[in-house]
């Protein structure tokens, strides 16, 4: 339950709505159980009217000193004028269904508070999610999928909603019923009561030990579903590998062994809860013979004794009192059969809660912000002294020491093999990791000093691993840039040539990529990319790895319009091949995470090392 505490804050704010739903809940039970004792009390007036029964009914104590003050007054002005019985029972029955209506009207207004906060209160929270989203930084999401943290949490924030909800709702009712039913009935007959609630320990015996087999039976049975659809899932997006691998046969057998577990479990939960609800009808209705059988004996002492003259033993009971009895059990069935549901809503709510509260705690690893920098931001001069990079989950190494000068506007090409520490250069660079040690400065401005997002404005990236929306061609362009022009976007397509391919797509620009679209190559994507960098015009420009998946041809033409594109900007070109067209201020060899080799294309040749043998080696590849 603990974890559910931190939903406080939220009850809190909304507490005007949830005291007046609390208060329209018990208004809405309090009209409820007048009913009964009107029932009884016109039962009775029945039997005044009887010819044989005149005389036992006299001394009968069974509407005599009602608690409650409005039955009181009702009771009284019935009692009081000298209408006929007919006109007696149609009052009655006119005040019990103006009673109705009025239970009505207030649980209408208790689902209008408590509902309406509930809806509330998962709005705020779904919104402290979503900030706690934007805080978290990359390194958080290098350890998490993301699809799968979203689709959880959102699962999540409804089965809580179920708890400030319906749950509460619920449980307040059920208590109020409860307590203003027991209340009545002890008032009424004390011995009767005792009577009746003999059955009821069992109830809840029989509650509290199907509840566990339930609940349990439920949680596997939502593992193994998921089971099924994360499998499900897999062979559709891997099917092109179980095809070729000719395992179509293996995996339905998996699906179908899964499918089965989980079709066993369904069939022996549904078992369980068909006997949990006929058990509780049972045992209600055994209260109800109960109160029958019991309230009869006792009224038929009572008759005897008044025939004899003596004293009535249970003056209280009459037929009026066991129909009231009857109908207060009828109420009392609901409680007993929702028990079971509002525990379980709770006890999901709780390990729901507990998720979100894990990911609320997450502490955002980038302290952010929000300080313009205080420099020209129309050139960039990057420098890098001593920096250190580990990878948190898996404890590498990735930059060792790494100091660099890049004057503004100036070309610098970043190599080396695989691994290297190139990417982690690059996205150091763009403070999507926080570096252990050392520091990165823009115009000699430390870049923590400000904020993230003027940071990132000041740089214009091709990621290495190509990301696309599930959108049009036009917005994967335009994305990340005000203007959303057309002709500049078509200037940056053309400038990252995939313009004359997209106006062979079926809807030119307004073709949708992705899961929804088309399928494009891992070329296209990273033109794609690669244009939707060109159109953010920022004085520094990281492009990582860019031109991996482009044939020769489209990678001259598209460097030759790079050359163009980059002058006036400070830009890191990171590259496994060596562009001899682009001209370079400064070529930087990496190597675990150090610089091994800095110098431009000549000095490095002459230096016959790292650079030297990529070189010839690629020189030999071309010929
Ligand atoms: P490059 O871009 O030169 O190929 P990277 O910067 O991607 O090299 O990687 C440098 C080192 O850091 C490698 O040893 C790599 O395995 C490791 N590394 C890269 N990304 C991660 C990550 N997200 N988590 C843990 N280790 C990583
Ligand atoms: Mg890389």
């Amino acid at each position: 339950m603990k974890h559910l505490r931190t939903l406080n804050k939220y009850f809190w704010k909304y507490r005007v709505r949830l005291i007046s739903g609390l208060f329209f809940i018990v208004l809405s039970n309090y009209f409820n159980v007048i009913a009964p004792k009107l029932t009884a009390y016109i039962v009775d007036k029945v039997q005044t009217f009887l010819p044989s029964q005149n005389n036992a009914n006299v001394q009968f104590t069974a509407h005599k000193n009602q608690t409650d003050y409005l039955v009181n007054s009702i009771i009284g002005q019935l009692e009081q004028s000298d209408w006929t019985f007919s006109k007696v029972v149609s009052a009655c029955a006119i005040i019990i269904l103006i009673l109705a209506i009025l239970r009505g009207l207030f649980m209408f207004f208790m689902r209008q508070t408590i509902i309406v906060m509930s809806r509330h209160i998962e709005y705020d929270l779904k919104n402290d999610i979503y900030k706690q989203y934007q805080a978290l930084d990359a390194s958080f999401y290098k350890k998490h999928a993301v699809g799968d943290l979203m689709n959880r949490i959102s699962e999540d924030v409804s089965r809580v909603r179920m708890y400030f909800g319906p749950a509460i709702m619920q449980t307040i009712n059920i208590l109020t019923i409860i307590i203003f039913c027991l209340y009545n009935m002890f008032q009424k007959s004390a011995v009767l009561t005792w009577y009746v609630l003999a059955p009821l320990p069992v109830l809840a015996v029989i509650i509290y030990f199907v509840n566990a087999i339930i609940s349990r039976k439920s949680e596997k049975i939502q593992a193994l579903l998921s089971d099924v659809t994360t499998n499900a899932q897999q062979s559709y997006s891997g099917i092109r590998v179980i095809k070729s691998y000719v395992q179509e046969h293996f995996i339905k057998e998996k699906f179908n062994e899964q499918s089965n577990q989980y079709r066993q479990s369904a069939l022996s939960l549904a078992k369980v809860e068909a006997l949990y609800f006929p058990a509780n009808v049972l045992l209600i209705g055994i209260s109800t013979l109960v109160a029958l059988l019991v309230g009869a004996l006792f009224y038929h002492k009572n008759l005897a004794a008044a025939g004899a003259g003596l004293v009535m033993p249970h003056p209280e009971i009459t037929p009026g009192t066991i129909a009231e009895f009857i109908l207060y059990l009828t109420m009392l069935s609901f409680p007993f059969s929702a028990i079971g549901w509002v525990t379980s809503i709770v006890q999901r709510a709780v390990v729901s809660q507990r998720r979100i509260n894990e990911f609320l705690l997450e502490k955002p690893g980038i302290a952010d912000n929000d300080i313009k920098p205080q420099f020209d931001t129309g050139s960039v001069a990057v420098s890098l002294k001593n920096v250190d990079y580990i990878y948190e989950n898996t404890g590498i190494h990735a930059l060792k020491n790494v100091s660099l000068e890049i004057p503004a506007k100036s070309r610098v090409a970043i190599l080396g093999k695989t691994g290297s520490g190139k990417s982690t250069l690059a996205n150091v660079i763009m403070r999507q990791y926080e570096i252990n040690d050392g520091t990165i400065l823009f115009n000699d401005k430390d870049i923590t000093n400000y904020g993230l997002q003027y940071h990132r404005q000041l740089i214009s990236n091709v990621p290495q691993e190509v990301f696309l929306f599930s959108d049009t061609v036009r917005q994967n362009i335009a994305f990340g840039s005000d203007r959303i022009n057309d002709d500049d976007v078509i200037a940056a397509a053309k400038n990252a040539v995939i313009h004359e391919e997209i106006l062979k797509f079926q809807n030119g620009y307004d073709t949708v990529v992705g899961e929804r679209g088309v399928t494009l190559s891992g070329g296209q994507k990273q033109r794609i990319s690669i244009a939707r960098a060109i159109l953010k015009e920022a004085p520094v420009v990281i492009f990582d790895d860019c031109l991996s998946a482009v044939d020769a041809k489209t990678e001259q033409a598209i460097i030759k319009n790079l050359d163009e594109y980059l002058t006036g900007k400070t830009a890191f070109i990171i590259t496994h091949r060596i562009f001899s067209s682009l001209n370079f201020d400064e070529i930087i060899v990496m190597n675990e995470g150090q610089i091994v080799e800095r110098g431009n294309h000549e000095t490095l040749l002459a230096l016959n090392g790292e650079y030297a043998r990529m070189y010839h080696q690629q020189v030999t590849d071309a010929r």
